[in-house]
C-alpha cells in the first residue's frame, strides 16, 4: 500500500470522511516528507485533521499547543471516540487529574496530547515528556506568536526555545492559523524557528457562502432600527452582534430581549470568569441563540450554524473584521454579515490615507502600483510589492476582503470608510 493509500484509508476508517478538503492532502504530504509546514486555511476548513491524521502515521507522540482550553475537551472526545488514544492536560483539570494524566503520558499511553502554551513552563510536564519522543509538534492558532496578529500570547514565544532544546533535534513542526498576513506568516516561521525549507500552504481566505453587507444608519436609533430589520424575525441558527463597548453589548441584549422578543445574552470582559464560561457554553451548545458581545467574545467560538454576524460598531481592524464576520456560516450554508455604520462615526474619521501615517513617497509608490480607477486597494500581489508602506495590516486586510468577495458587497463607500480605519486606535474602547 502506498503512503497515499494508507492515509486515505485512515481518513475513511478513523475519521469517516471520503475525501480531503483543499490543502489537507498537500499539508499532510509535506509533513510526511519530514518538512516543517505552515498552514493558513480559513476557519472551518479542517486544519485539525491534518495533524490528527499525521499523528496516526508517525511513531511517537503528537503534541498540540493551543490557547483554546475550552475546545480541547471536544477535540479529545472526538479522537477517543474514534479509538485514538488522546488527552489534554490543562489548568481546567483538578490537580490530581493532571498528575494522573502526566503519569500516563510518561508511560506512553497517548498518541496525541493537547496543552496550552504556558504548560511548557511546568517542570512536572517537561519531566513527564522526558522519555517520550515527540514525532510532531502542532502549534495551533499560530498567529498568537506575532505581535502583528490580533491575539498575541507572550507564552507562544517560549515555544521555539523549548523546541530547540529537544534532543536529538527539534521535532517536525506544523503551525496552523486561519488569519495570517504575510507579515504574520513571516513572524510565525521565524519566531517558531522553523526549518529554512519549511513549506507554506496558504489556501486563501475566500468564504463564498458569506454575504458581506454594509448598512448605513443614523445614530443609536438608526442602528437599533437596522438591528430590528436584520435580526428581528426569528430564524434558525444563531446571531452574534459585535459592539464597540461593554455598555452597548448590554444595551443591545436588552433591546433584543424587550423589543425583538428574542432571548439574548451579553458578553464582555467585565463579567466574572464563570459567567463568561457559562454564556459561551450555552451559545456553543445551542442553548442560547442571540448574543451581543464585545470583541472579548473571540477565538474558539466554534458554533457552525451562526447565520448572522452584525457589527454594531466598526471593528478594530480589518483583520478583526475578517475574524469576527468569519464566525458566520462555518457549516458552509449561506450566512450574512452586516456592518452598521452611522455617517456621524464617519465624520469623526477625517483621516484619509493622505493624512495618515503614509509618507509622500509611499503614496506615490502606491499610486503608481495601483491600477487606474482603483485608488486604495488592489490584489495581494500588488500589495506585497509595497511592503514598506506602514499600514501593511490594513492593506492586507483589504485584500483579504477582496478575496472574500467583499469588494462588491461593501461597495466603494464602505471600503473607503474601513480603509480610513487605519488612523484609528486599533484597541476597542474598553477592552
Ligand atoms: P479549522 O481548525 O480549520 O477551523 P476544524 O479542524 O475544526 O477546522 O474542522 C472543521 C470541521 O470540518 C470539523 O467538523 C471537521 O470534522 C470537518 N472536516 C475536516 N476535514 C474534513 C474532510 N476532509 N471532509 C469532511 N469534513 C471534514
Ligand atoms: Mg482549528
Amino acid at each position: 500500500m502506498t503512503l497515499d493509500e494508507q492515509v486515505l484509508l485512515h481518513l475513511r476508517t478513523s475519521f469517516g470522511f471520503d475525501s480531503f478538503r483543499p490543502g489537507q492532502r498537500e499539508a499532510l504530504h509535506s509533513l510526511l516528507d519530514g518538512r516543517d509546514t505552515l498552514v493558513v486555511m480559513p476557519t472551518g476548513a479542517g486544519k485539525s485533521l491534518i495533524f490528527q491524521l499525521a499523528a496516526l502515521q508517525l511513531p511517537g507522540l503528537t503534541l498540540v499547543i493551543s490557547p483554546l482550553i475550552a475546545l480541547m475537551k471536544d477535540q479529545v472526545d472526538g479522537l477517543t471516540g474514534r479509538g485514538i488514544p488522546a488527552t489534554f492536560i490543562n489548568s481546567a483539570l483538578p490537580p490530581a487529574e493532571q498528575t494522573a494524566r502526566l503519569a500516563r503520558l510518561a508511560r506512553g499511553a497517548f498518541r496525541i496530547v493537547y496543552i496550552a502554551p504556558e504548560r511548557l513552563r511546568s517542570i512536572d510536564f517537561l519531566g513527564a515528556l522526558k522519555n517520550r519522543p515527540i514525532s510532531l509538534l502542532a502549534v495551533d492558532e499560530a498567529h498568537c506568536i506575532s505581535e502583528w496578529g490580533h491575539d498575541f500570547r507572550p507564552d507562544y514565544l517560549n515555544i521555539a526555545r523549548w523546541r530547540g532544546s529537544l534532543p536529538p533535534h527539534p521535532p517536525l513542526t506544523i503551525a496552523l492559523t486561519a488569519t495570517a498576513t504575510p507579515q504574520v506568516q513571516k513572524d510565525i516561521l521565524r519566531l517558531l524557528g522553523l526549518a529554512d525549507d519549511a513549506v507554506s500552504i496558504v489556501t486563501g481566505f475566500n468564504r463564498p457562502n458569506l454575504s458581506l453587507n454594509v448598512c448605513y444608519t443614523g445614530g443609536e436609533r438608526g442602528k437599533l432600527g437596522a438591528l430590528k430589520e436584520l435580526a428581528g424575525s426569528r430564524q434558525d441558527g444563531a446571531v452574534i452582534v459585535y459592539t464597540g463597548t461593554r455598555r452597548d453589548a448590554e444595551a443591545v441584549a436588552e433591546f433584543a430581549g424587550e423589543v425583538l422578543q428574542r432571548p439574548a445574552e451579553f458578553y464582555h470582559a467585565g463579567l466574572p470568569a464563570e459567567e463568561r464560561t457559562r454564556i459561551q457554553n450555552d451559545f456553543i451548545t445551542g442553548k442560547s441563540n442571540f448574543i451581543a458581545a464585545t470583541n472579548a467574545f473571540g477565538m474558539g467560538i466554534d458554533r457552525a450554524d451562526v447565520r448572522q454576524v452584525i457589527h454594531y460598531a466598526l471593528p478594530g481592524s480589518l483583520e478583526a473584521y475578517y475574524q469576527e464576520a468569519g464566525r458566520a456560516g462555518r457549516d458552509g450554508l449561506p450566512a450574512r454579515t452586516a456592518l452598521l455604520y452611522d455617517p456621524k462615526d464617519r465624520a469623526l474619521q477625517e483621516h484619509f490615507v493622505r493624512q495618515s501615517d503614509l509618507g509622500t513617497e509611499d503614496l506615490l509608490a502606491l499610486r503608481q502600483a495601483l491600477p487606474a480607477g482603483k485608488e486604495f486597494w488592489t490584489t495581494l500581489d500588488d500589495l506585497s510589492r509595497l511592503s514598506e508602506l506602514q499600514s501593511v495590516q490594513i492593506k492586507v486586510g483589504l485584500s483579504m476582503l477582496e478575496r472574500a468577495g467583499a469588494l462588491e458587497h461593501l461597495g466603494d463607500e464602505g471600503l473607503r470608510l474601513m480603509y480610513r480605519r487605519g488612523a484609528w486606535n486599533p484597541e476597542r474602547i474598553d477592552e
